[in-house]
């Protein structure tokens, strides 16, 4: 069975001026959202969040911002 969601409605934004490229975020997320190129975290999968917020808690920069329970 393939898991698909609801598109464009996941609550994420990601501030790449802040970014430092650390990838805690690739690490702590358990849908893949994220990869890091050129040193800055990407939303490559932004469709596959389901806003748990482990990113944002985690990015020691402040570069997340996930509203949880929105999409
Ligand atoms: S955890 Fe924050 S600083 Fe690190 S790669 Fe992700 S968004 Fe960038
Ligand atoms: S909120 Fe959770 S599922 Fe969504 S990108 Fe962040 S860590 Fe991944």
């Amino acid at each position: 069975m393939t898991m698909t969601y609801l598109r464009n409605v996941a609550k994420i934004s990601l501030k790449t001026e802040k970014c430092i490229g650390c990838g805690i975020c690739v690490n702590v997320c358990p849908h893949e959202v994220f990869i890091v190129n050129n040193r800055k975290a990407v939303l490559k999968y932004k469709d596959n969040c389901i806003e748990c917020g482990a990113c944002d808690k985690n990015c020691p920069f402040k570069a997340i911002e996930v509203k949880a329970g929105v999409g």
